[in-house]
């Protein structure tokens, strides 16, 4: 079999085996549903409340902070939409950003056809949100600040801290979509003044279908899926028990490993940054050189298509991304790359690349050799770039 080098983290994670093996029983053995009062239904109860302690300890929160979904999207969705529902009588307001995930976006447009005025902020060249714009935006119906916690594209880590601290200031609730930064990066709910923030476990190791959304006490939001009493009554439906456990697991295993893991990470994409830069003419990075995620790689190469890139490194055994995953398969260039100012040809001919602990440098050396020649052999077949030499030619 073709050696597979997986370059696609931000989209998901190979769960890792021993978040697999702290599963299994609850599949077999503990297979108890949680509300249930005897003994194997107790046992299930038990292992939530441990894993809710496990993710709660990551974020600086307390467990009963705590409520599971079922991924991301779903945390995202709630904490919009019943913010937007809850603080009605004190404003329509929101404040976001133009690089959210769509599970904001989407989410966000839901809200302006019903009644909502949103607030897109801009980014500059890097991805960073503008504080100042930021600050102005605010009015005195602004009711919920929700800006991502790092960008699933480009891998910008936003200010997080200082956005806390302008929502507590003008007591405005502050959301993040912390998906690709929990586990990643170090986070203090408290420190950063964070009100609510969405959290899933197949970006972390973890399994897929299961997520958190952290809803600091006092906040007023209300359930989203109505039914049981499951999750303080604010999230019905029998709980994801293996999922959790899993999740758990994955949380914890994150932060022990965070800070060595994330060292090689750095180590391994700066190599193949540079790598890259060094063996591709007309190539540029995208997103914050150092204010970025440590596994996070995006490259624009001038001349081609994105989307042929990865056919070709996906023949050679890489899977790759361009954009996001949610936007490979439309001819849409994304968004976020758009939001830094990137012309739509530039947009089209990017390349996502997300490393896991498990990625060398030797698999980065492979990888560039590809990427060398697979832009090389595309560039040649593209009438612009002939056209561009030719001019370079005349101006010699
Ligand atoms: C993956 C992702 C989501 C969605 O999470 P799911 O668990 O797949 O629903 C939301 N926001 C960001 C930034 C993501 O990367």
């Amino acid at each position: 079999m073709k050696k597979l080098i997986y370059l696609d983290n931000a989209a998901t994670t190979k769960t890792s085996q021993e978040v697999v093996d702290a599963m299994l029983p609850y599949f077999t053995e503990n297979y108890g549903n949680p509300s249930s009062i005897y003994e194997i239904g107790t046992k299930s109860k038990a292992a939530i409340t441990a894993a809710r302690e496990q993710i709660a300890q990551v974020l600086n929160a307390k467990p009963e902070e705590v409520y599971f979904t079922a991924g991301g999207s779903e945390a995202d969705n709630w904490a919009l939409k019943a913010t937007f529902e809850a603080y009605k009588d004190k404003g329509n307001h929101i404040i976001t950003t133009k690089i959210e995930h769509h599970a904001i976006l989407h989410t966000c447009e839901y809200l302006e056809k019903r009644g909502a005025r949103i607030t897109y902020l801009d980014v500059d060249e890097n991805g960073v949100v503008d504080l100042e714009q930021l600050e102005k935006e605010i009015t005195p119906e602004t009711i919920l600040i929700s800006v991502m916690f790092a960008n699933n594209e480009i891998g910008t880590i936003q200010p997080i801290a200082e956005i806390g601290k302008i929502a507590k200031e003008h007591n405005i609730l502050f959301h993040t979509d912390a998906v690709q930064a929990f586990g990643q990066v170090p986070i203090d709910v408290d420190a950063c003044s964070i009100d609510m923030l969405s959290s899933s476990g197949h970006k972390i190791c973890g399994p897929k279908g299961i997520g958190f959304l952290y809803i600091r006490k006092g906040v007023k939001i209300r359930s989203f899926v109505h039914g049981g009493a499951q999750e303080r009554k604010r999230r019905a439906g029998t709980e994801n028990v293996p999922g959790i456990v899993g999740y758990g697991v994955a949380a914890k295993r994150a932060a022990d490993t965070m800070k060595e893991r994330t060292a090689t990470e750095i180590e391994v994409r700066d190599y193949l940054i540079t790598q890259i830069l060094n063996a591709v003419p007309h190539a540029k990075l995208n997103g914050h050189p150092t204010k970025r995620l440590p596994n996070n790689v995006n490259i624009s190469f001038e001349f081609i298509e994105g989307e042929s890139l990865l056919i070709m490194l996906d023949m050679e055994g890489i899977a790759a991304s361009s954009g996001s995953a949610c936007t490979s398969g439309s001819l849409d260039p994304s968004h976020v790359l758009l939001a830094i100012g990137l012309p739509h040809e530039k947009a089209h001919g990017s390349l996502r690349l997300t490393l896991s602990e498990e990625t060398t440098k030797e698999d980065a050396d492979f990888v560039v050799e590809k990427i060398k020649g697979i832009v090389e052999r595309l560039r040649s077949m593209s009438p612009l770039y002939e056209d561009f030499m030719k001019k370079s030619q005349h101006n010699k």
